[in-house]
């Protein structure tokens, strides 16, 4: 009877935890490659239902002032002795009813880059706020995962995993018509849709066309964006780094990932990193990346906007 009743509470217990966690767990899914995907059915082609454009008031998940102009970029001296390595730290989910570590990263002096969710709770609010304080921005555009997640997670405007191209750029379209300064795009979620290499070919064609820079977030490790790059002769930009260990979204866990990024910055020049707010990120991410963000002189690595990166492999000064 005891193991019965031990064996109960168990359950009881796991279950309330599970649902406990789940906003979460819900978030981590949605841009974390390592997690578990095969736990939600498939996206199969047949179950595409194309998305009307109509309606695009804020909505509330479940779970201008003008920028300055870009600075002249000063290309670094190859020649140069103890240049700075470059690292460009780009914070997704920004626009999101989940909170932790706005205010801490939109008050900071830091030259963060902010990848703002369109057509959600606060992406105008972020929108603004990052733009009045001089913090370069981008489109975080919704894509479809390769499998079924709700709705909710993506916000109302999200590209599809078999979306019509010119249906996908008419979305792209309209979401920068809500954040006009932004300077590029990535993904959020999107590990079906990324791997649709026409798609991705749009995206990098529409980037082109608009003097923009598309980054590649690798939600998914086998997705066709360098691929649908190369075909459309285009500029590579690809994450080094996710500042969020799954297992460990520590203070600790975010400052690790940071110096793995400053390796990487002094291996090759530069380093892509991408973290978050919210309940994916958040506070422990802020924090680890304000207090490394001071040390940064010390390490000889300049935190750049992600556009500065963009223009230098542009101009080919990392071969
Ligand atoms: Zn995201």
């Amino acid at each position: 009877m005891k193991k019965i009743l031990l064996t109960f509470f168990g359950i009881l217990f796991t279950m309330l935890g599970v649902v406990n966690l789940k906003p979460v767990f819900v978030s981590a899914v949605a841009t974390n490659p390592d997690l578990e995907w095969s736990t939600y059915p498939a996206v199969k082609e047949e179950d595409h239902k194309p998305q009307t454009l109509e309606s695009h008031e804020p909505i509330t998940l479940p779970d201008e002032k003008l920028i300055e102009e870009k600075p002249t970029i000063k290309l670094p001296n190859s020649s140069e002795k103890g240049k700075a390595s470059l690292l460009a730290i780009v914070i997704d989910d920004f626009g999101s009813y989940e909170r932790g570590g706005v205010d801490e990263l939109l008050n900071s002096n830091f030259n963060i880059t902010c990848a703002i969710m369109p057509f959600v709770d606060y992406s105008k609010e972020d929108y603004d706020r990052a733009i009045g304080s001089n913090k370069e921005v981008i489109l975080h555009m919704p894509m479809q995962a390769h499998v079924n997640l709700p709705e909710s997670w993506y916000g109302p405007v999200y590209i599809g995993s078999y979306e019509n191209p010119s249906t996908a750029v008419e979305k792209l379209q309209k979401c920068f018509d809500e954040f006009p300064n932004a300077k590029g795009f990535n993904i959020h979620i999107g590990s079906g849709a990324s791997r649709n290499q026409k798609l991705m070919e749009a995206m990098y064609n529409y980037a082109n066309k608009h003097n923009m820079f598309f980054l590649d977030s690798r939600t998914i490790l086998d997705d066709k964006c360098e691929e649908a790059c190369t075909s459309t002769k285009s500029i590579y930009l690809g994450r080094d780094v996710f500042l969020e260990p799954e297992k460990n979204r520590s203070y600790q866990g975010v400052t690790n990932r940071l110096n793995e990024a400053a390796a990487i910055a002094k291996e090759k020049g530069y380093a892509i990193a991408i973290g978050h707010v919210g309940a994916e990120g958040g506070i422990n991410t802020a924090r680890a990346i304000l207090d490394f963000c001071k040390t940064l002189e010390d390490k000889n690595i300049e935190l750049v906007p992600l556009s500065k990166v963009y223009e230098l492999i542009k101009a080919d000064q990392f071969t």
